[in-house]
């Protein structure tokens, strides 16, 4: 529970753990719902959701799962359950009522509703903001940053100007709330434009380059991190920018 009773962990994108067996109970679930198709590619993930959200797309032949990371100390069956019931939603088949009940029967239980009622209360008290700036929309810029940058592949998260002007975070990515927030520093005519979108581009990099690590504060800007954000246009005059801030 430490990682949810602690603030907003500085700069870091979602954390990830997958459960190796999660690999064998999707292969498991989709043989059972499609028996004669062969495996596709495909990725899992626990995934920060305010609440018991699981879901599942279909991108390029590539099955992309997330689930609420409130799943994560589910036994096997009920991990087993969630996966039919995503797949077979995927494809458009029945679900089967027995899984059904299990999933049901989980969502449910009494520590599970409590933990989520536990983490809403957590998540709610943090006061969001809007992305609506005096100059600047942070969701129309993360919006074209990931037609240009991502092919529109990324899904949004929650992303707000802090509440005060504080310089301390120029920007930061809490995945507790599943958050960019932006100071609000940034909200100002004589402001560059590509600034402020650096500043998104850099946080929207974190939630693509997760960090495996579990409750570790640092920034962490691997290779692969930083040789993609070589391809932001205005890399050195951002910088620039924010260093004479
Ligand atoms: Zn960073």
């Amino acid at each position: 529970m430490d990682r949810w009773t602690r603030s907003g962990v500085r700069c870091h994108a979602n954390l990830i753990l997958v459960n190796p067996r999660l690999t064998e109970l999707f292969e498991q679930a989709y043989r059972e719902l499609r028996p004669r198709a062969p495996l596709p590619e495909f990725k899992i993930q626990f995934f920060p959701f305010a609440n018991l959200n699981n879901t599942i797309r279909l991108r390029e032949g590539r099955i992309l799962v997330r689930l609420s990371d409130l799943m994560e100390g589910a036994a096997d069956n009920v991990l087993h359950a969630i996966l039919h019931i995503l797949i077979a939603k995927l494809y458009r088949k029945s679900i089967d009522e027995g899984q059904a009940a299990r999933f049901r029967k989980f969502a449910g239980s009494q520590s599970i509703s409590a933990k989520t009622h536990l983490i809403r209360q957590i998540r709610g008290r943090k006061k969001i903001h809007g992305p609506k700036g005096a100059q600047y929309h942070l969701e129309e810029i993360f919006e074209e940053l990931n037609t240009k940058f991502f092919f529109g592949l990324m899904a949004r998260p929650h992303i707000t100007w802090s509440a005060n002007h504080s310089r301390r975070s120029l920007g930061h990515y809490d995945p507790a709330h599943n958050t960019i927030v932006v100071s609000r520093v940034f909200d100002r005519p004589d402001v560059p434009r590509y600034a402020v979108e650096y500043l998104v581009y850099h946080e929207m990099l974190h939630l693509r380059h997760p960090v495996k690590l579990r409750g570790s504060r640092r920034c962490v800007h691997g290779p692969a991190f930083q040789a993609e954000e070589k391809l932001f246009p205005h890399l050195e005059e951002a910088k620039r920018f924010l260093k004479n801030l």
